[in-house]
């Protein structure tokens, strides 16, 4: 029986991969905020607040809170000249110390983990702006709510399994690798 080639792992990942990665999110985390802000355009100031605070939030849980609470323990931070699907290892490298590589898998314990953080930047949106579609319904509105939905299928089907997940150093440690079956690839 033929034997299936493990997938390589990567120490540098290639830029479209980092390129695709960062486009769909930052892609998902704007669309996501004018989809909150026109869904609620009829409640006056509330809801570009509320669209403007999900895109700042969503921002800053990507690209502040993981270089400082998960990259340290991330075994691409210590990996010289490495470069992770997001990258976020050579920001981190500068901003945040080293920590421990045991304390990976914490990333996901805990209500308040910055895996699930991460998780409820992603779907928040979508769970906004589906009552909005109900009452403020436009086209724009809807077309909004499928791309960031298919934003989020990508990342699902496309992005984690095959681009990120699957060529990634962590994998074997990382709760999120586990979930998506990639280990043993
Ligand atoms: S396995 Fe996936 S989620 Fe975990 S560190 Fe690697 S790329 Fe990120």
């Amino acid at each position: 029986m033929a034997r299936h080639k493990k997938a390589e792992l990567y120490k540098r990942y290639p830029a479209a991969s980092i390129l695709i990665y960062h486009g769909s999110t930052v892609l998902h985390f704007v669309l996501g905020g004018i989809g909150i802000a026109l869904g609620y355009s009829f409640a006056a100031w509330a809801g570009t607040l509320f669209g403007a605070l999900y895109l700042v939030l969503a921002l800053a849980e990507m690209y502040v809170l993981m270089p400082l609470a998960v990259c340290p323990n991330c075994v691409y931070y210590r990996m010289s000249e490495a470069v992770c699907i997001t990258g976020l290892n050579v920001i981190a490298r500068k901003i945040a110390k080293a920590g421990d590589a045991r304390d990976f898998p914490k990333r996901a314990q805990g209500a308040l983990c910055p895996n699930n953080l991460y998780l409820a930047s992603l779907v928040i949106p979508l769970i906004a702006m589906l009552p909005a579609l109900a009452v403020n319904f436009s086209f724009l509105l809807l077309a909004l709510f499928l791309v960031v939905l298919g934003l989020l299928l990508f990342r699902f089907f496309v992005i984690f399994p095959k681009l990120a997940c699957l060529h990634c150093h962590a994998k074997f440690k990382c709760p999120q690798a586990g979930a998506m079956g990639v280990r043993n690839l």
